[in-house]
Parts: structure tokens; sequence; C-alpha cells
């Protein structure tokens, strides 16, 4: 596909999404918050498909990984012993004709000079680096910051609009920042920076595992090596949110900490990258659109001997979807000397005590439904009900992700009979998937709904379930496929065991 038609795809994806309950924008009734994201009815039996086969694959199916939900306030000791106080930052340059505020090394080079995206200005202030943590305040806050005019806005805010500043703000500071958060926080340092009352949003899951390291390996008894997954809420104040929701502010993660002995670290690494890739294949994402880059030695974090991005090809362009990091001992050290508390591994066997070394795999879940969808969208053609062609949009999701599994119809909606038979159907299929019932209009307008959400599967209940026309048919149905419409005849008391066996 070439770039207009790429991003015409986009579009259209962004369209639906919101035409069809996957993504909102968030507090969009206001003018939207930029970089935040809402999922409605279907984006949330999307997402949840995908955290829940995760979950799946990386925890229940094994023995070694054990899981956890940690708190999204961290303290700020958590995040200097982990380097993200001094060094989680971007850095950013203002273009000084339209004053855009963008990240420096996303400004694109056109003929050999660096041109502004919005403007397409030419002069730009020195790159400097801009903190992405999220600082908020914990406990009851000081009454004199507690009144709205007190508060900046954004400068940027959701709709552009500037607030009022306060007298107390340092106001080189302010502008500094790029959303909400960080201003009003900031200008709260300016005042007094208690660090008892502070805590930062968390930027990543990672570190409540390393925190709790020592608890999890004490409960859990779990030898070298072993994992620790956790699936939560992550924030940063990204300086550009881009791309629908493949750069947001607020987004979850999906990241695993496996421990090892230091001399396996490279083989886990190995292994974990060929694994996250199967999985992704698992979901309906093929190899061909997947890439892993090996991230040269000079690029990587200073701790880690071996990274890969695993990027997917997004409409617009070849992106990160997962970081596969061998991190080393890095992070465990860093807790074990900031909190002057052990957190070393007890060798049985050997009688030694060591801090084990870690591989990361770090997949976004946002990220990932933003693949998902960009993968199934699909527009083919299929006849009207008078049998005229007409484009059809489908979204052919793996029928493991589709938030719908299976559309029941009673062919009419005015017969009784049909409507009881369709309702018993959906009784019996709603323990163990997400049915859609739906009665309303002609069968074809009836599939193409389901088939523009990307539901796999539809039974209609007809006359001849009713056994009207052929006594073998009775207790029978259609059952249609969403990729090849086809539709084949099948036995409602062994509808279960064909879905199951077609969903996986
Ligand atoms: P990028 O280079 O794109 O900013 P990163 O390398 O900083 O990403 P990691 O810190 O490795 O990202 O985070 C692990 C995963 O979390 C990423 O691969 C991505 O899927 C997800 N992620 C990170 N930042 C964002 C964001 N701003 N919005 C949505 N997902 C994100």
């Amino acid at each position: 596909m070439n770039k207009s038609s790429d991003a015409q795809r986009m579009e259209k994806i962004v369209s639906l999404c919101k035409r069809r309950g996957f993504i909102f924008q968030s507090s969009e009734i206001y003018g939207g918050l930029n970089g935040a994201w809402d999922y409605g009815p279907l984006g949330v039996e999307l997402k949840r498909n995908l955290k829940n086969y995760w979950w799946r694959v990386m925890v229940h199916e094994r023995d070694d990984i054990v899981g956890l939900d940690g708190a999204i306030l961290t303290p700020p000791a958590v995040l200097k012993a982990s380097g993200h106080v001094e060094g989680f930052s971007d850095p950013m340059v203002d273009c000084r004709s339209c004053k855009a505020r963008l990240r420096a090394d996303q400004v694109v080079e056109k003929k050999g000079v660096k041109q502004c995206p919005v403007c397409g200005g030419k002069d730009f202030t020195e790159p400097r680096a801009f903190n992405l943590m999220f600082k908020t305040r914990v406990g009851p806050v000081d009454p004199r910051w507690s009144g709205g005019a007190i508060f900046p806005m954004s400068p940027e805010g959701a709709t552009g609009a500037t607030g009022p500043v306060s007298p107390h703000v340092d106001v080189s500071r302010t502008r500094a920042s790029t959303a909400g958060a960080t201003v009003l926080s900031e200008s709260h340092s300016v005042l007094a920076e208690d660090e008892t009352a502070m805590a930062y949003l968390r930027p990543e899951t990672a570190q409540s595992i390393f925190v709790q390291f020592k608890n999890v390996l004490d409960v859990s008894r779990k030898k070298l090596p072993f994992g620790i997954a956790q699936i939560g809420k992550a924030f940063r104040n990204e300086i550009n949110p881009r791309n629908f929701t493949f750069r947001s502010r607020e987004f979850e993660q999906m990241e695993l900490e496996y421990f090892c002995r230091a001399e396996e670290g490279m083989k886990w690494l190995d292994y974990w990258l060929e694994e996250r890739l199967k999985f992704y294949e698992n979901i309906g994402i093929p190899r061909t659109k997947l890439h892993a880059h090996e991230i040269p030695d000079q690029e990587r974090a200073f701790y880690s001997k071996g990274t890969y991005d695993i990027e997917f090809d997004f409409p617009f362009g070849r992106q990160e979807l997962e970081g596969v990091a061998y991190r080393t001992d890095y992070d465990l050290q860093q807790h074990q000397k900031a909190s002057g508390k052990p957190l070393e591994y007890f060798d049985e066997e050997t009688k030694q005590r060591f801090i084990p070394h870690v591989v990361e795999p770090s997949a976004g879940v946002d990220r990932t439904v933003l693949a998902l969808i960009c993968e199934a969208y699909d527009e083919d053609t299929a006849p009207d009900e008078k049998g005229k062609l007409e484009t059809r949009i489908v979204l052919r999701f793996h029928p493991r992700m589709a938030p719908v599994k299976c559309a029941v119809f009673p062919l009419l909606k005015n017969k009784e009979p049909l409507v009881a038979k369709a309702k018993e159907i959906v009784d019996l299929l709603r323990p163990h998937m997400n049915v859609f019932y739906d009665e309303s209009g002609a069968i074809g307008r009836r599939y193409r709904r389901q088939d523009e959400i990307g539901t796999p599967f539809a039974v209609t209940v007809d006359f001849e379930t009713l056994g009207e026309k052929d006594a073998a048919l009775c207790d029978t149905v259609t059952l249609r496929d969403r990729d090849s419409m086809k539709q084949e005849r099948v036995k409602i008391s062994e509808l279960i065991q064909l879905l199951f066996s077609r969903i996986a």
C-alpha cells in the first residue's frame, strides 16, 4: 500500500472504532484529553480477551510463573533507585515559529534540514530533557493549593486553552511541561517539595515486581528460573501523544520479569523472544508483519546485555509493540542498595546467595489492541438483499480475540417459536462465550453488522430448526462463517463443541 492509502486506511479504522464502540476520545464532550482514551463496549471485550489470553499462556499454563498486581502510586525512593527520577526523559524541542512542542528525535528531516511537522518551520530551540513521569500528592493537600484559580492549566490543554497562572508558580518551569498533571505538580514543587507527601504514577509495571521480589519468592517458594507477571496501567507524560492510541499518556502494560542465573541470561533472552513472537501469531498477527529488531550496543540501556524490539507494520509505519530485554541484575541490585534490604536468592544446592539476573518481555496492551484492529480491518464485496454486490467492511479477528464470538438470530422477529428457540440457544451459549442476540432488520443486514465488529460466527434459527419442512432437520441451525460467508447446517446439540474447537 502507498502512503496515502495507508493514511486513508488509518482514518477508516479510527472512524470504525468510534462508530462501533471500540475506542472513544477520553472526556470527549469536554473537548477531549490529549493522550487518553476510553474503550467502549466492544473495545473493552477485545482488550480483556487479549489480557486474559496473555495471562493464560504466561501464568496459568506454566509452572514457573506467578502473578502480581502492584499499586500504581509509587514512592519517589523506588523510582530514584530504578533510575527513572534521574533519567526517564525524552529530549524536547520547541518550534520557534508555531510554538509546537516536539520530541527532538521525532522531528523529521527534509532534504537534510529538520522541519516542524505542524508548520514546516526550521527554527527550533536547543533540545532539553523532559522527565516523562506524572507526579502527584498523597494525603490532604495544603489549602493554599486547593482553589481552582491557583492551578495553571496545561499550556497545550485539551482545547489549546491556557488557564490562569498563579503568582506562586514559576512560569519558566510550567512552560517546560506539557500536560496538566505535571504542570500542576511542578507548580506545587515550587512552594514545597515534601517528599513524604509525594508519589509518582508508575511509568511501568516492572518496578513493583522488583520491589516485591523477595515477598513473592518467599511465598511461592519458586526455584530459578522463575518469573513474576503483571498486567496494569502505566503513565507517561509523552511529549507528543499520537497515532491514535499508539502513543498515549495512560496505557496498560503486560510485563514479565523472568529471573534466572547470570550464565543463562542470553539463553532466556532468545527463548522469550521466540515465545513472544509465537504469542502474536496465536492472536492473529502473522509473522510476516512482525520484526525482531535487535537494539545495537550503543543504543541499549547501559545495564542491558541484549534487547530486541518486536515491531509491527502499522499503517503509519513499522513501530514497537513490545521490548524483550536482558536487564542483568541491575534492578534488584539497585533496590537492594537503596532500600538496605537483602534481595538475594538462596541456592539450596550450592548454598550460595546471589542476586538473580532477569529477562523482561514488556508488551503494551493498547498497542497490541491497535495492531489487532489494524490487522483485522478489511474490505471485500458481498451481495446485498437483492443480490447486488456491495462493499463489506469486515474485521477478521482471530476468533480467540473477537469481542463477540457468536451472534444468534431468529429468521423473523414476529414468529414466536423462532424467537423462543433463538433465545434458548443464547442461554445455551452464554455461560461459555460472549454472544449477541439480534432480531431486527433483514438477515443480510444483521450479518453485515456482525462482520463489521468481527464476530466470527452467526447462528440463524429458521423454519427448518422447528422441523416444519423436514423432520430430520429439527433442532438444527445454520452456522455462518464470517470470513468465507459459507453456511452449514449443524445440530444444536453439537454447537458448543463445534464453536469451542474453532475459537480455541
Ligand atoms: P517507545 O520507544 O515507543 O516510547 P519504549 O521503548 O519506551 O517505547 P518500553 O519502556 O519498552 O517502551 O515499554 C514497554 C511497552 O509498553 C512498549 O513496547 C509499548 O508497547 C508500551 N508503551 C510504552 N509507552 C507507551 C505509550 N506511551 N503508549 C502506549 N503504549 C506504550
